[in-house]
């Protein structure tokens, strides 16, 4: 394995989209269960403690990792938000962003986020993927927008949108371009495929496209020929994903059970079997 190892944290299983393309076995019709705050913290301490040359970003992921909101658990998110920053990372939000289409489900989310940042003195980064999958573009817009209006949101709140690097997520990235604008959002192109949004009175955010050295982030599509590469590739980073039964995925390609064994000889297991793969 090359590159460096990042943490992905799958608390949930459940997601409210049953997307068709789901490589996370996530959707509507599992268990509204998430992975316990002891748990979180025991992953944390283990990966930190790794041998290897770490990401120094750990990602809360799903199914949607924002259902403890939705079951009026509002201390769960800063909760792990906090272990994250605790341990000198950088808190990282995969999440559809759908929550984003009513405003009391935003103003809940959002507030709590940034309250939880200015705690930790560490951004929080919401990482939404737009694509031609996930029917989500109003919801992600309002989130900007709401993080662009407002000086507080700006310094607690990153914004990074993933995609698959396909046409479809070009489309679907100019379609939320064209909907900021409808809100008076003004968005200049920046590096790569990443753009400045900013509103009338100049306050601005950087929006994050483009990431093609995380694995990660390049998607959980089956066919996604840039994800097949980049798994081969020197330099990338690698993910270890670790859900709340106790399964252990590496660059979502081979996979263990933890069984009770410390981190790291999941990890050696992982890496051999993944090394065999490349083969
Ligand atoms: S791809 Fe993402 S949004 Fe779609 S069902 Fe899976 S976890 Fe949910």
């Amino acid at each position: 394995m090359y590159g460096i190892l990042a943490l992905s944290l799958k608390t949930t299983n459940w997601c409210n989209l049953n997307c068709s393309h789901c490589r996370e076995d996530s959707g509507r019709n599992v268990a509204r269960e998430y992975m316990s705050v002891d748990k979180i913290e025991d992953y944390i301490i283990q990966f930190q403690e790794l041998p290897l040359n770490l990401s120094n970003r750990i990602t809360i992921d799903g199914g949607e990792p924002m259902l403890p909101y939705f079951k009026k658990d509002e201390n769960y998110i800063p909760t792990a938000l906090t272990l994250i920053a605790k341990a000198g990372a950088i808190p990282v939000i995969k999440t559809n962003g759908t929550w984003g289409r009513t405003y009391t489900d935003r103003n809940l989310i959002l507030k709590s986020l940034a309250k939880n940042a200015n705690f930790t003195g560490r951004a929080i980064t919401l990482n939404m993927s737009v694509d031609e999958f996930h029917e989500n573009i109003s919801g992600v817009s309002n989130i900007i927008a709401d993080v662009v209006f407002s000086d507080y949101l700006r310094s607690a709140i990153h914004i990074e949108i993933s995609g698959f690097n396909t046409i479809g997520s070009i489309v679907a990235v100019a379609r939320l371009r064209s909907d900021l604008k409808e809100k008076e959002i003004t968005t200049i192109d920046s590096r790569n495929d990443d753009f400045v949004a900013y509103n009338n009175n100049g306050g601005g955010i950087h929006v994050s496209t483009n990431y093609l050295n995380d694995i990660y982030r390049l998607g959980r599509a089956q066919r996604n020929f840039l994800y097949t590469v980049k798994e081969i590739m020197p330099g990338c980073v690698n993910t270890i994903q670790l859900d709340n039964e106790d399964n252990a995925v590496l660059n979502h390609t081979v996979r263990e059970q933890v069984n009770n064994r410390d981190l790291a000889s999941v990890l050696d297991c992982l890496i051999t079997s993944f090394n065999r793969k490349q083969k």
